[in-house]
């Protein structure tokens, strides 16, 4: 089985609001899978539900074929996540924060596992130090090293990059892309970078209103749609959703 993901026709009403109104869509291994749309369009709803965190209203959700809802244990096992937002305890050193996530996640040979990680990050010199004290780039390196102590099939990157300069972004991009492949993970990606969102997503989900409206191959899209960029599709779905999702 190549999904590592599947969403089927999920819904996440407030009320009467719809938040995510029946999307689908699979992520495969080796694939980076772009989530993209407004502010206000989905995205962290449907994150949250992926991560077991929001009860889907209806609909499913398939990790390595285990639904969230009655299989969430095993499912999110297999599962890890990185945001901005989530930042990591500061007053624990980089190694401290490896090892005491792997102990929730209860890894196997975490020593020897947190040792691969830090190589893999070039956090050895780090290893010591409280990650409250690191840079922006540094913590995303521990951030992401964290996302991956379990060995995940799945990883959600909320705007991994978003606190980067363009150097330690592009940086992380290539690292992010290297394991994806080396690894056989799926990753599904937010950002609100279309330059990085062409870089490094093989696919791209545009949402709006809770809705796919575009689905595709983000070095290709624009031109299939009249436009000259991925940013001026975006600034079009974003304005005028209906207009362009009857196309
Ligand atoms: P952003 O890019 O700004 O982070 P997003 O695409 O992640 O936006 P969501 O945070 O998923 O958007 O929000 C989708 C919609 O659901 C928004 O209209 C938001 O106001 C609404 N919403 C989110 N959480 C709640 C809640 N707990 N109660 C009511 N409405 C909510």
């Amino acid at each position: 089985m190549n999904k590592v993901l599947s969403v089927d026709s999920l819904h996440k009403f407030y009320g009467a609001k719809a938040a995510v109104s029946g999307i689908s869509f699979e992520v495969a291994r080796n694939e980076i899978v772009g989530l993209l749309g407004p502010n206000g369009a989905g995205k962290t709803t449907t994150i949250n539900m992926i991560l077991g965190v929001l009860e889907p209203t209806t609909g499913t959700i398939r990790i390595e074929g285990r639904d969230v809802t009655t299989d969430r244990s095993r499912a999110l096992a297999c599962t890890n996540f990185t945001a901005v937002y989530a930042t990591l305890p500061g007053n624990l050193t980089v190694y401290q924060n490896l090892r005491f996530l792997g102990m929730i996640y209860d890894v196997k040979q975490l020593s020897s596992r947190i040792e691969e990680l830090l190589a893999q990050f070039d956090l050895k010199v780090f290893r010591n130090v409280k990650c409250g004290l690191l840079s922006s780039g540094e913590q995303t390196r521990v951030q992401l090293a964290k996302a991956l102590i379990n060995r995940p099939h799945l990883l959600l990157l909320d705007e991994p990059t978003a606190s980067l300069d363009p150097s330690a972004a592009r940086e992380i991009r290539a690292t992010i892309r290297a394991f994806t492949m080396r690894d056989g993970v799926g990753v599904l990606w937010t950002s609100h970078n279309m330059y990085e969102v062409q870089d490094v997503c093989d696919r791209a989900l545009f949402l709006s209103h809770g809705k796919i409206l575009l689905e595709g191959d983000p070095k290709t899209l624009p031109q299939e749609h009249g436009k000259t960029s991925l940013e001026e599709l975006f600034i079009t779905i974003a304005r005028e959703p209906l207009t362009l999702g009857a196309e």
